[in-house]
């Protein structure tokens, strides 16, 4: 964690196993999406992390959150006693993403009893149901996120399923020496049993805020009863502005719903609850008013953004500016944590650029988030100096305007020229990201 006189005190980045990608050249790489198939050696896939790690080891990123964290495919609890160990000879939390009613559960793919689609396979009449009646599985015919692993669900009233993610996740921290967990029950909808149905009382659509208040409290008693240092961060999938409209329920990335506030009452304690934040921030669909902060209590609060990836923007687009206000707002908000995908290499100097500015907006070097103190302590020694980090901005949003494009790439070739080594790297980098976008807008 950071100095206590830092606004934001818990940095942490978020990642699938199939999009992290750290080591450049390689076979079998994913660009976007969740629950794929993995395409990396298990040589990679290690090496992929251990760089991630040691960087934030470096840089002053508290963790990481892996999803995929176990799988056969890349060495299963072999590899993942490897990582425990760069981990914390680097002093950086490995967390396990883990699904509790989907998303593969603590084992996400192999022959494992803690394998949610192994436990669902052997045990049909406990997965979720579909509006339709239909066991609940999404697959490559998903409307918006095309999966090539089909993904099965768990009903979460199912007393044996309950139990199965309890046991799972007693066993994860029995087995590894991880820094924490991030736990989610699901975003791509929820059981529509019988069970199900009578249990809540509130309206939902791709999630559902009582299913959270079920699980939570009973993942948080069989990590702790295990580790009781183990950090745990609790997946809402929602941003904490009030719902202006209180018929309506809101999807992933949308307002808290009214219901929300009392079933938060419902998490665990000294966790931390993770919100969204992507259409919250400037330029962004929604306001964040004053009124959005998150529910009083025995809780921390993280924000996180995908920002620069292609789950809502192109990939390794320069986000600096909105990493600024999501550290600004989210420490104005009741906030002491923030999130960013981390599966990009620092070799695309984009990415590189915006996790240095996560690791130092809302720091005790930059407690006010100002993006003007980013470029002249740390964006310039990378560029050649202040003027040419203020230059750089305005070329990478040039992938906005492909008529303009031309001229920042004919503009960063120049300079690359005339500069060595990394600072010359990041500028043909830009050149040519630049130069690619311009490239297909012309197609
Ligand atoms: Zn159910």
């Amino acid at each position: 964690m950071s100095p206590s006189s830092a606004p934001i005190k818990t940095r942490i980045f978020w990642t699938w196993d199939h999009s992290t990608t750290w080591v450049l050249n390689q076979p079998g790489e994913h660009n976007c999406g969740c629950s794929n198939e993995y395409g990396r050696s298990a040589e990679t896939f290690l090496e992929d992390y251990s760089r991630l790690v040691r960087w934030c080891g470096a840089h002053g990123v508290d963790g990481v959150v892996v999803w995929g964290l176990l799988r056969d495919i890349h060495g299963g609890a072999d590899s993942v006693h490897r990582l425990c160990e760069v981990a914390r000879e680097h002093d950086v939390l490995l967390l396990a993403g883990a699904g509790l009613n989907a998303y593969g559960g603590v084992y996400y793919a192999g022959d494992s009893p803690w394998s949610l689609d192994r436990h669902l396979q052997a045990h049909p009449e406990l997965m979720a149901l579909n509006a339709e009646g239909d066991p609940h599985i999404i697959g490559a015919t998903h409307p918006y996120l095309p999966t090539e692993r089909p993904m099965l669900h768990a009903c979460p009233s199912r007393e044996e399923n309950r139990e199965f993610a309890m046991e799972s996740l007693r066993w994860l921290f029995e087995t590894f020496d991880l820094g924490g967990v991030q736990v989610e029950t699901g975003d791509s909808r929820v059981c529509h049993c019988t069970r199900c149905r009578e249990r809540r009382q509130y309206p939902v659509k791709h999630f559902s805020w009582e299913d959270m208040a079920l699980m939570y409290p009973l993942a948080a008693d069989a990590v702790r009863t295990v580790n009781r240092d183990a950090l745990l961060i609790t997946e809402t999938y929602s941003h904490p502005e009030p719902s202006p409209d209180p018929n309506k329920v809101p999807g992933f990335g949308g307002a808290l719903p009214p219901w929300g506030p009392a079933c938060l009452a419902e998490f665990p304690e000294n966790v931390i609850v993770e919100w969204v934040a992507d259409d919250w921030l400037a330029g962004g669909k929604y306001t964040w008013t004053r009124e959005g902060v998150p529910p009083a209590g025995p809780r921390r609060h993280i924000m996180r953004a995908h920002f620069a990836s292609l789950f809502m923007e192109p990939l390794d687009n320069l986000a600096i500016d909105r990493i600024a206000d999501l550290a600004a707002r989210s420490a104005s908000h009741g906030f002491d944590a923030i999130s960013i995908f981390g599966e990009r290499s620092p070799f695309n100097a984009n990415a590189e650029l915006n996790y240095l500015a996560f690791a130092d907006c809302g720091s005790a070097a930059n407690p006010s988030s100002d993006l003007s103190s980013f470029l002249d302590r740390l964006a310039a020694p990378l560029l050649g100096g202040p003027a040419l980090a203020r230059e750089y901005v305005g070329i990478a949003r040039l992938i906005d305007r492909p008529m303009e494009a031309e001229t920042g790439v004919h503009r960063a070739r120049q300079i690359a020229a005339t500069m060595e080594s990394a600072v010359a790297r990041r500028w043909t980098w830009l050149a040519n990201y630049v130069a690619s976008h311009a490239y297909e807008a012309a197609e």
